[in-house]
């Protein structure tokens, strides 16, 4: 479980503490707003505060005085043009800010985006929880024999169970030291090992937390790479729960988002005569197309 009955309490009584406000207003966020989405076995992803709408957008990219709605099939078209065309910076208008609980190996991947603001939980200060991923049993998979950064077949029967067990005891392990290492004993004269340094023997499996902030351009950029297929599947389930989030603040930015972007695909200038020729009813091969195998592989993976 992500949150104790304490913390959803808290959380229930933030959201019944409404208070007015001029400010701009997404319906679809405000009905998110601090609730958590639990994803993975202890993880989650909750919205602690954002800014715009799919109206600010436009009303920053025409620079306008009031909130800048004309009809809303203007804003859409506008929207799409905006996408469509790269003009970024009115996306950057919008920002949201979520509080997410995530393994630490997941957090190294996620860190690399760096057009955020980001604020981890101290383990100088602090005492982690117990807190490791376990991955179900559907996602115990072996390396792939033909993708160096992806799985294959599942692991099954008692190979499966062996390395649940070994993730499981070199977790209880590992935490039953930093127990061992951070506690003092006065009878004995042991001081405790400082917080700073008894966490270096947890495996990364281990559950951080961090209040990450971004605007919706560059987060539009880090769900298009972390929520993609080749995406590991650990951060994908996350970038999913930010897909649902982000479709219900900015629908027609989202909208927008997903036929540009996530449902896009780029063609190499190569890849676009190839499919000119093939058109115009050539048989063209890897041979005759002036692309590398691997570049081939991936083209014939999307065009057949
Ligand atoms: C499937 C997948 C596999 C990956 N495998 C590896 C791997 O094996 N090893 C590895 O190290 N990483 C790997 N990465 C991470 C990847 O290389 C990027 O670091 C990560 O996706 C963040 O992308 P970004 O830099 O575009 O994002 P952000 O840091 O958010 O930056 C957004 C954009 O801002 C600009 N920008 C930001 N900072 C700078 C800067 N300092 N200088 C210039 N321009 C800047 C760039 O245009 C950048 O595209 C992988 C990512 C994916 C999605």
């Amino acid at each position: 479980m992500s949150l104790t009955p304490e913390q959803r309490a808290e959380i229930a009584a933030q959201r019944e503490a409404a208070t007015p406000t001029l400010r701009t207003t997404s319906p679809g966020m405000e009905a998110r707003l601090y609730t958590a989405h639990d994803v993975l076995d202890h993880g989650l992803i909750r919205v602690i505060d954002y800014m715009g709408d799919d109206a600010a957008i436009c009303q920053a990219a025409r620079v306008s005085y009031g909130r800048g709605t004309k009809a809303v099939s203007d804003d859409r078209g506008l929207i799409r043009y905006l996408m469509r065309h790269w003009h970024s910076t009115p996306f950057e208008m919008c920002e949201i800010k979520v509080h997410v609980k995530l393994p630490v190996f997941v957090a190294r991947q996620w860190i690399r985006h760096r057009t955020a603001n980001v604020n981890e939980y101290s383990a100088r200060y602090s005492i982690l929880d117990r807190e490791f991923y376990i991955p179900a049993p559907d996602q115990l998979a072996a390396q792939s024999v033909v993708n160096n950064q992806g799985r294959g077949q599942l692991l099954e029967g008692a190979e499966a169970a062996r390395v649940l067990d070994l993730l499981r005891e070199d977790a209880m392990r590992a935490y039953d030291h930093y127990e061992d290492m951070l506690t003092p004993d006065a009878d004995t004269g042991k001081l405790g090992l400082a917080r700073e340094l008894a966490r270096m023997n947890l495996p990364a499996n281990i559950y951080t937390q961090w209040y990450w902030k971004i605007d919706l351009h560059n987060l539009f950029h880090f769900l298009r790479l972390r929520a993609d297929v080749h995406a590991q599947y650990e951060i994908r389930v996350y970038a999913q729960v930010l897909c649902e989030i982000v479709k219900d603040w900015v629908p027609q930015a989202y909208e927008a988002f997903e036929d540009y972007r996530l449902g896009a695909v780029s063609v190499s200038s190569k890849a676009k005569e190839v499919l000119k020729r093939r058109l115009a009813g050539e048989a063209v091969t890897q041979e005759t197309s002036g692309m590398s195998k691997g570049e081939w592989r991936e083209f014939v993976e999307e065009w057949g």
